[in-house]
């Protein structure tokens, strides 16, 4: 997340939890992630383009997850000549809980600035595990890891000499992650995609934020669980909105975007500023960015 974090550091969150303890200020990021995984005497491995480290009993896990990244990065390289430099730290909850205090376990996350990904090993703990079944559970905690490779591969693809980690509109940040990670799955396992989407309904459907808007600032005012269910769903209703995009446009659809948007200057976009540009790159999604929240429902789940 980036709301408050971003003055600090590049680190940015899957998930809301974590907001939660940032804007409480409960937390601090350390200054190079990489340096505290390093102190941790993990071993480490390579499965392709992907370092990662490990402990131990672990070593399986971790390595399924670095070969997922492996593949990730082989599809964007092959389809955009993009090289994504990427390792993954798989951390089980002791090392989690010792290095990051306070922060929910298996809420992935990425440093930017030095590319690597921080992920739970374990399958059985964690925010992201709720069933309904053991398949479930670890496809949810890897499309989390693959969004935020998707960040780097956002990053490499769009702006990569811009010294700011993100975009600053948050909303749009977080789709085109999302997108790069889709796009991957829905080529790579075709059912995962498609079973992902039905959650993504499920959840959507699910829930009703108390305000409809992409202008996340209201979020700060919610009280810390409020905070945490509306900050998840809105992150799913950008997974399924960047699904929508892909089914209809491909993966050309971030080639138009390159293409199409002053990302010279990124980092001076505003919301309005962002979304005249889409209304010529991409105008179904700025349709549908202005439409969000004015409509009673947040996403029209049932178009396709
Ligand atoms: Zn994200």
């Amino acid at each position: 997340m980036k709301m408050t974090l971003k003055r600090q550091s590049d680190i940015r969150w899957a998930w809301s939890i974590a907001l939660v303890l940032v804007a409480q200020s409960v937390w601090a990021a350390p200054p190079s992630p990489l340096e505290t995984v390093k102190h941790l005497s993990l071993e480490s491995a390579r499965a392709g383009r992907v370092d990662y480290y490990f402990a131990g009993p672990d070593q399986a896990r971790a390595q399924a997850m670095a070969r997922l990244v492996d593949h990730a990065a082989l599809m964007y390289e092959r389809q955009f000549d993009l090289k994504v430099p990427v390792s993954l730290a798989a951390l089980g909850p002791d090392n989690w809980f010792s290095e990051f205090p306070g922060i929910p376990y298996a809420i992935p996350w990425v440093s930017i600035s030095e590319g690597l990904l921080m992920l739970p090993s374990s399958l059985t703990q964690g925010v992201l595990i709720k069933g309904p079944d053991a398949l479930a559970d670890r496809r949810r905690v890897d499309f989390v890891a693959l969004h935020e490779f998707g960040h780097l591969a956002s990053k490499a693809y769009f702006r990569p000499a811009a010294p700011e980690p993100d975009v600053p509109v948050s909303w749009f940040d977080e789709l085109l992650a999302t997108f790069f990670a889709y796009a991957y799955v829905a080529q790579a396992d075709p059912e995962w995609a498609s079973a992902a989407r039905a959650e993504w309904v499920r959840e959507i459907e699910g829930f009703t934020p108390k305000v409809l808007s992409l202008d996340w600032r209201f979020m700060r005012t919610l009280p810390g669980p409020e905070l945490s269910r509306t900050y998840g769903w809105y992150q799913i209703v950008l997974n399924h909105r960047a699904a929508e995009v892909y089914e209809r446009h491909g993966i050309e659809w971030l080639t138009g975007l390159k293409s199409s948007l002053s990302w010279p200057d990124a980092a001076d976009w505003t919301p309005e500023i962002l979304l005249q540009q889409l209304d010529t790159a991409a105008p179904d999604l700025a349709a549908w960015a202005r439409h969000f929240g004015s409509g009673g429902r947040a996403d029209d789940t049932n178009k396709k």
